[in-house]
């Protein structure tokens, strides 16, 4: 049950502008966004920043081996696992001010508010800020928490390069952050995350909270249609194999497959070759991208299905071979339900709207799920547009969403004492 004692407690939605306005300096580009890509002087600046607010906060500062950042404010019974927020500050190369910045500085704010109110709570709060998300300049993306979650091994981090030639290992020693904790050692007893939807759902009903119940499962294909190369005056209709003919019918089943699988259901063909691509001849050969996605695994295994019997059935009644081939899978996360209620639960109490979202993009939160219950709040950002300068969010819902963090996190740390 929510404490009555700090039912009153909201965050100051106009210090969390003026930091997010002041940390989205680093980098900024003439059209309004951010340019800050992970490991660069500018990330370094990014970073200083914030260890020097969160010092000025009074939290102590710990680093991990892949340049995770911990802020600790410290609980009454410190050996418990602390209540976990966070993103990253790292943006794409024509990034927006809010992706990613806005988790990590609204958890910044969820503290400066505690001290304010002099609120003591039982478990240690924490602000995290991990390395790498966005996967721009260095692949694996989410490589901080990847790392953190045991996804892939540090080595495989420290050794990702660049177009340039350098390592993610030569890189973070470069800018002062390789730490000496242990990636992973850190416990974590709940982690929340905010962040703007990436997408136009919340903005489309009106709501200010996206209460996020899980990551969407993507997996993706190559699909190969072969047919037979032929001059398109000479060979009548009756006697071709066109390949891409077969191809755009199976495309379009893409789409229908989404559509037989609400309300989540995502397909996607986003990358084409036509083989020999010349205007005379009848394609030969026609390979594309598919990428379906759904809110459980048994959905897109479902969605799979279903593609692969209309693939075979076209196959069959036009004589073309079709070959699918998966070539990457990332499993849906569903967020834990205590988390879940807690960001719903807050929100109501907050008096915010608010509906159940899903998150089609990736997001740190989805390695910490693996390790601790976690969830996600969702607000709207202007025509559902991010990883572009123009990303933008209202400063009434960047407020909402740290009051909604304050209170889902403050429900998990358990308040002792407000002075
Ligand atoms: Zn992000």
């Amino acid at each position: 049950m929510p404490n009555p004692s700090f039912d009153d407690l909201r965050i100051d939605g106009d210090r969390l502008w003026r930091s997010l306005m002041e940390l989205a300096q680093i980098g900024a580009t003439p059209r309004g966004g951010v340019c800050r890509l992970a490991l660069t002087d500018l990330d370094k600046q990014g970073r200083d920043v914030v260890v020097q607010w969160a010092k000025q906060a009074g939290l102590k500062v710990t680093v991990d081996r892949i340049g995770n950042v911990f802020l600790r404010r410290a609980g009454r019974n410190d050996a418990l696992p602390p209540i976990v927020t966070g993103s990253h500050i790292d943006t794409q190369p024509t990034g927006g001010k809010f992706d990613g910045n806005y988790g990590v500085l609204a958890g910044l704010e969820v503290v400066r508010t505690l001290d304010d109110h002099g609120i003591v709570t039982e478990a240690p709060i924490e602000v995290v800020f991990w390395t790498n998300e966005e996967g721009s300049r260095f692949v694996p993306v989410m490589m901080g928490s990847g790392v953190f979650a045991k996804a892939f091994t540090l080595e495989h981090a420290y050794a990702a390069k660049d177009t340039e030639g350098k390592s993610v290992a030569d890189e973070l020693a470069r800018i002062g952050y390789v730490g000496t904790e242990e990636p992973g050692a850190h416990p974590i007893g709940a982690y929340f995350e905010t962040h703007i939807e990436q997408g136009p759902v919340l903005e489309d009903h009106g709501v200010t909270i996206g209460v996020v119940t899980g990551v969407l499962g993507i997996r993706w294909y190559d699909c190969t249609v072969t047919g037979m190369e032929a001059h398109a005056g000479p060979t009548p209709m009756a006697l071709r194999k066109d390949a891409l003919q077969v191809a755009t019918k199976l495309m379009q089943e893409v789409v229908a497959v989404a559509h037989r699988h609400p309300p989540h259901g995502r397909g996607t063909v986003g990358m084409v070759q036509v083989h020999p691509n010349s205007r005379n001849v009848i394609p030969g050969r026609v390979k594309f991208s598919i990428d379906l996605r759904n809110a459980s695994d048994a959905l897109v295994d479902a969605m799979d299905a279903d593609i692969r019997a209309v693939a075979a059935e076209l196959s069959r009644s036009s004589g073309l071979p079709i070959v699918i081939e998966q070539v990457s899978q990332y499993p849906a996360q569903p967020f834990h339900d205590e988390c879940v209620r807690a960001v719903a639960g807050a929100a109501e109490r907050l008096g915010y709207s608010s509906m159940p979202a899903v998150s089609g993009a990736g997001h740190d939160a989805v390695y910490m799920a693996r390790l601790a219950p976690a969830g996600m709040i969702f607000i709207p950002c202007k025509d559902g547009i991010s990883h572009n300068e123009i990303e933008d969010a209202k400063a009434e819902h960047i407020t909402a969403g740290a009051n909604v963090l304050l209170h889902a996190m403050l429900e998990r740390a358990t308040v002792v004492s407000r002075r």
